[in-house]
């Protein structure tokens, strides 16, 4: 396969000039002889079957005691691993293009390249959390149509952002106008929640941060309590972008529903557990997000991987072998603030899991260029590991509770009557977590999308 973009182009283009319903493949499929982890959470099943109709499971079940229909291409999957399609609570689409990002790359193009790196990385559903564009509406209708290439996209539309303050213009360029709202007024930021919802956002996303003090303001209380209060009187609940302990209290207080980050500047208390378990708050960790701000200036053994090389796009990889870039990396303050906000959020990670906070499954990919889509899910939960969960603990946060997140029920675990989203695996990540990373194949409403990283290109 040497062009993925043209074969997915090949495949869908009959569907699109007739506007057919959801692509999948048809007739029934039987994957046999795996070894399955089903999303829930229980150990594995070895030497399973998983049969697959019309996009979705019809039956999963040892295959000692799982019906094949007779008609089924079956497809041998004897050492092998199953886990379900990744999901991401927090990431971006059409702000990063190679090395830059702003505004202007929020493009059919390359919003449609993305969709298929996350997906051919095992990400088969991406939450856009805000700083998306008016295309955004065409896109998820597609993608949820299973029309286009790539990860099934859901969105937070623009987001509400302050005059003056966050989020930080990008890279010096600010995204497009129409991709953030900064309302001066508690009145304009409901007209702006209005608009949204209108415009049929799946979440209001809004920033409640003064990134460390760079930032002279932080979001007034009257605006963010307008905010809630316009989009839960519209039935859509707000994500809330946070750093800091005291940010988090406030924002969960005043009605958000989502905590789109991990708290970073201390660790969290009883109180703060006590609320989130109160309001049934959701809690975004985002590990990954800090270390990218310094792990690739320290040249870790698996940047080398195919997994990593095919994820990075030309203008990424030489600034990555740039040796003033890694030198300026390692050098800036940051680095050593980003290395400490790794460690108290898998700390804080550890202790809100413990406590039985709802937990969900994100990584801020694809807001930055070091944010890589694909590697950044790899590296969260390699981290979420590294902070005290089992390899099954932190798939189960990116599957079933990442659906539930959403509120999807028809995917995040390997069930009856669920989508058919899942990732062969090479190795069994019961036991190492790393071996997510053994890709073999991707499929996507019950049909093989991708196969080994090694044949995409970003
Ligand atoms: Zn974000």
């Amino acid at each position: 396969m040497k062009s993925h973009a043209l074969l997915f182009s090949l495949l869908t283009a009959p569907l699109l000039a007739s506007a057919a319903p959801p692509k999948t493949a048809p007739g029934v499929v039987a994957l046999r002889g795996a070894r399955l982890i089903d999303g829930q959470g229980g150990a594995p099943l070895e030497d399973s079957v998983v049969v697959i109709q019309d996009g979705r499971i019809l039956a999963v079940g040892p295959a000692s005691s799982t019906t094949v229909p007779a008609k089924a291409r079956v497809v041998d999957y004897q050492g092998k691993t199953l886990i379900p399609g990744l999901i991401s609570n927090h990431s971006h689409v059409g702000v990063v293009q190679g090395a830059d990002m702003g505004a202007g790359h929020y493009t059919r193009a390359n919003i449609s390249r993305q969709l298929r790196q996350y997906e051919a990385y095992g990400i088969t559903t991406v939450m856009a959390l805000g700083l998306n564009g008016p295309l955004l509406q065409q896109l998820r209708t597609q993608q949820h149509a299973g029309r286009g290439p790539g990860a099934d996209l859901f969105g937070a539309e623009r987001g509400i952002g302050v005059p003056q303050g966050a989020p930080p213009t990008l890279g010096g360029r600010p995204v497009g106008e129409d991709q953030l709202a900064r309302p001066e007024t508690a009145e304009q930021a409901r007209q702006a929640v209005r608009e949204m919802v209108a415009r049929k956002t799946d979440v209001v996303k809004l920033w409640l941060d003064d990134f460390g003090g760079s930032l002279p303001v932080k979001m007034k209380p009257d605006i963010y309590q307008a905010v809630i209060d316009e989009a839960h009187q519209r039935g859509v609940r707000v994500a809330a972008h946070i750093h800091d302990l005291e940010d988090a209290k406030t924002i969960v207080r005043a009605g958000a529903d989502i905590v789109a980050h991990g708290v970073r500047d201390q660790p969290v208390d009883a109180e703060f557990i006590q609320l989130m378990k109160e309001r049934s708050a959701w809690y975004v960790p985002t590990l990954s997000l800090d270390e990218a701000t310094f792990i690739y200036a320290e040249r870790p053994e698996w940047m080398a991987e195919p997994f990593f090389q095919h994820a990075v796009q030309p203008a990424l990889r030489a600034q990555f072998a740039d040796p003033a870039w890694v030198e300026k990396t390692r050098a800036e303050p940051k680095a050593e603030k980003a290395r400490k906000a790794v460690a108290m959020n898998q700390r804080n990670l550890k202790a809100l899991y413990d406590a039985g906070v709802r937990i969900g499954f994100g990584t801020d990919s694809g807001a930055t260029p070091l944010r890589i889509p694909g590697v950044g899910e790899h590296r969260e939960l390699a981290l979420m590991t590294e902070a005290g969960l089992t390899p099954l603990q932190a798939l189960t946060l990116a599957t079933r509770e990442a659906a539930t997140l959403l509120g999807l029920e028809d995917r995040g675990v390997l069930a009856p009557g669920k989508q058919a989203d899942l990732v062969v695996l090479d190795g069994d990540p019961s036991t190492d977590i790393s071996r997510t990373k053994t890709i073999h194949a991707v499929w996507h409403r019950g049909k093989q999308v991708s196969g080994t990283v090694d044949t995409f290109k970003p």
